[in-house]
């Protein structure tokens, strides 16, 4: 049985994600999406929502599990028994640092092996970032990311437009 890592900020899951998930999800037995509780980006979403919408987009696949994790991607792979890490590729600049990447990790973990796949053609323009900045101002996101992450998004800078409100109104107040 061969066990595939998908590991990821998530921040939210976009269909880009949920079509490199769907296709190796394919190729593997089994493919644990993996979730990183702290990365070093800056984060719109904890770690409980992250990792409850990716679920909830994945749940129509029956050989995918979602979890968070901590530390080292490979530790993790070989704590589920996976031997494969998998990883999207979209535009050029993705391959520097995935290859980068897959380098360091089969150096901490000879073992472990890195597969990309090839973005889905209309997903290579796609990421949580870009999704993240069209909602942020108010537009549309529909086939970008799954209906609850639109929702989710949507949710999300309402109550963060409603915070920065009431700070603003406090500061004006003390002035
Ligand atoms: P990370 O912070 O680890 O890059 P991301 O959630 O941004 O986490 O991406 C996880 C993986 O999914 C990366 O390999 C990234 O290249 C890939 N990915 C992200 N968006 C897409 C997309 N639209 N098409 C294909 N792969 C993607």
């Amino acid at each position: 049985m061969t066990i595939a890592v998908y590991p990821g900020t998530f921040d939210p899951i976009t269909n880009g994600h949920v079509d490199i998930a769907t296709r190796a999800a394919a190729l593997f037995d089994h493919l644990v999406v993996a979730v990183y509780d702290r990365p070093l980006k800056t984060l719109l979403f904890s770690t409980a929502e992250r990792e409850a919408m990716t679920r909830e987009a994945l749940k129509d696949i029956s050989n995918v599990t979602v979890q968070s994790y901590l530390g080292l991607t490979v530790n993790l792979a070989q704590s589920v028994g996976a031997r494969v890490i998998v990883r999207g590729l979209r535009v050029l600049s993705d391959f520097e640092l995935e290859f980068q990447m897959a380098l360091t990790n089969r150096k901490l973990a000879p073992d472990v092996d890195t597969v990309c796949l090839m973005t889905g053609q209309r997903y290579a323009f796609l990421s949580s970032s870009i999704a993240k900045e069209i909602a942020m101002v108010g537009g549309c996101v529909d086939g970008m990311v799954p209906p609850h992450v639109a929702a989710a998004l949507k949710d999300k800078f309402r109550r963060l437009g409603a915070a920065a409100g009431s700070k603003v109104q406090i500061v004006s107040l003390r002035d």
